[in-house]
């Protein structure tokens, strides 16, 4: 006997092999899973096609090889729709390709029948060094169309299917249609002899990478990451390697030191593979994580602007009539309306006439915030004189500090630069500050000064009053925030004041700063603005 026939035999042992043992694993792997089920289908297809292959070259006769060949046949017919039928499930496509898959094993279901006809197989005939090879009838070749029809139409959906999927998906796709190329490549040989060309089926050996490929991209789908497929390889070809030598061992010592290393090999195979799939894993989770911080940040980011928004639109709408109200309390007080009737009432008028103006400065507050959030804030920079704006908001309090009894300190450096900026801003920062300061110091002095360091011209407000505590100075200049020791001491504060302050700072590219001995010992606040 040839020897080749000997290799066709082995070859279709190897595949039978292969298909039966991965089509009982991937079947076991989820027994409820459709395309688990499938694809164990398709592996016995190919199981069943394999095994008649082993036998047709061991055959003595023509009627029995014919017997094989048209055995092998009927389980080549299935072998394609099988692969339609789950790469269908497994692309989710099945409601929309259910009329295609029953149409596909109706007419597979008849050609499983027409083998046995003598127009699939007319004779046998010796060819190449077979003595027996089978001569196609007219039926054959539709028996092809059927069978390699089947196969391009799931190869089109695959194609189809690479061009949208991502990650995994896109992975499992491509080892898919890998498997597929090798199989025809190997496969197609076994039909060059039926045509007449001289070639053997030699690449019959490849047809079960289908079987191989198909199956590795569904279960190890958790892993299909590249170095882990290529440290697998790696691995798989080191042991095999391995392992033959371990079996040629010609002396005892060489037997003994081949297997020590064959069991070294397999142990440190499965530690690297271990670790190499756990450092993916972690990888992925952070991955993960990473993408879920960003879909809540995103949220959180139109929260707040739908929050600023609407802080917007209701300052808007409480702003005029709160500036009726001061209009009209001012003209009574003018005695526009007449003489007020008695001091009582003059005095009741003065706590409407401040709670109104407490309002109206927490309404600016607010729309300076929205109009900061949303980034509307415009400014109108000229030149201008520091010192003449710190002068005229220290004038401007003069009376609050005094009716508190404060000593007022005053330390303007000479001959400052000019610099350019938007004084309403600015003016509206150095008033906060003070403000600030006379609110929370009860008794001592409020100190203001104005120098120059380096290229930057300093503002900073010093005061005798409340203090801050370390915690309060990481969180000093956000919105709402609010020291727990004003909080005692003043009840009404919102904690904006501060926050608009350094936006607007920031907006001339200057810092804000605070700091403090500690809590009831005083603080300094203030900014820095560049010269240039
Ligand atoms: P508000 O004064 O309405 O609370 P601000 O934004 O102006 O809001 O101030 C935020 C917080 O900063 C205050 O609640 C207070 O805790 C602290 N703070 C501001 N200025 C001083 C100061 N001069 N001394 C001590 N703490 C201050």
């Amino acid at each position: 006997m040839d020897i080749s026939y000997l290799y066709f035999t082995f070859s279709g042992v190897f595949n039978a092999v292969v298909s039966t043992l991965l089509g009982l694993l991937v079947y076991f792997k989820d027994p409820r899973s459709q395309v688990n089920k499938t694809l164990s289908l398709f592996c016995f297809g190919v199981a069943m096609w394999s095994y008649a292959y082993i036998f047709w070259p061991l055959s003595q006769t023509a009627e029995e090889t014919l017997l094989y060949f048209q055995l092998l046949h009927i389980g080549a017919c299935f072998v394609s729709i099988f692969y339609l039928h789950f790469v269908v499930i497994w692309l989710n496509l099945y409601q929309a390709q259910k009329k295609i898959i029953i149409f596909g094993y109706l007419t597979s279901a008849i050609f499983s029948l027409l083998v046995f006809s003598p127009h699939f197989i007319k004779g046998m005939v010796p060819k190449f060094s077979m003595y027996f090879w089978a001569e196609p009838g007219v039926l054959y070749h539709f028996y092809l169309l059927n069978f390699f029809g089947w196969f391009f139409y799931s190869c089109y959906l695959l194609l189809k299917h690479l061009r949208q999927a991502e990650g995994v998906k896109k992975m499992q796709i491509k080892l898919i249609l890998l498997g597929m190329a090798l199989s025809f490549l190997g496969g197609s040989t076994n039909y060059f002899l039926w045509y007449n060309i001289n070639i053997p089926p030699y690449g019959n050996i490849l047809a079960s990478s289908f079987v191989i490929f198909s199956a590795y991209a569904i279960i190890r789908y958790k892993f299909l990451d590249i170095r882990v497929i290529a440290t697998e390889a790696a691995l798989l070809v080191m042991n095999i390697l391995l392992f033959f030598r371990f079996i040629i061992s010609s002396s005892l010592m060489e037997w003994i030191i081949n297997s020590v290393t064959l069991v070294g090999l397999l142990f440190l195979s499965l530690v690297l593979l271990r670790s190499v799939k756990r450092e993916i894993r972690r990888r992925e989770e952070i991955q993960k994580l990473a993408a879920d911080l960003k879909a809540v940040n995103e949220k959180l980011v139109e929260l707040d602007k739908a929050k600023s928004e609407f802080l917007s639109i209701a300052s808007h709408q409480l702003r005029t009539p709160l500036t009726i109200i001061k209009g009209y309390i001012s003209m009574i007080q003018d005695g526009d309306y007449g003489p007020v009737p008695n001091p009582k009432i003059g005095e009741v008028l003065s706590n409407v006439y401040q709670s109104n103006e407490h309002l109206i400065h927490l309404v600016n507050d607010f729309l300076d915030v929205s109009r900061i959030d949303a980034g509307r804030t415009e400014y109108k920079f000229e030149k201008v004189d520091l010192k003449d704006i710190l002068e005229e908001v220290v004038k401007q309090n003069a009376n609050r500090i005094k009716e508190k009894g404060l000593k007022l300190k005053l330390a303007i450096a000479k001959n400052l630069p000019r610099i350019t900026a938007d004084v309403e801003k600015i003016h509206h920062a150095v008033f906060n500050f003070l403000s600030n300061s006379i609110k929370y110091t009860d008794k001592g002095f409020i100190k203001t000064e104005l120098f120059r360091d380096g290229n930057w011209l300093v503002c900073q407000i010093s005061d005798s009053g409340i203090g801050l505590s370390p915690a309060d100075k990481e969180n000093l200049f956000q919105k709402f925030y609010r020291s727990e020791n004003a909080q005692q001491k003043l009840v009404e504060g919102v904690g904006l004041g501060l926050f608009v302050c350094r936006k607007l700072i920031e907006g001339h590219r200057g810092e804000v700063f605070a700091e403090s001995p500690g809590v009831g010992k005083g603080s300094t606040f203030g900014f820095r603005l560049p010269i240039k």
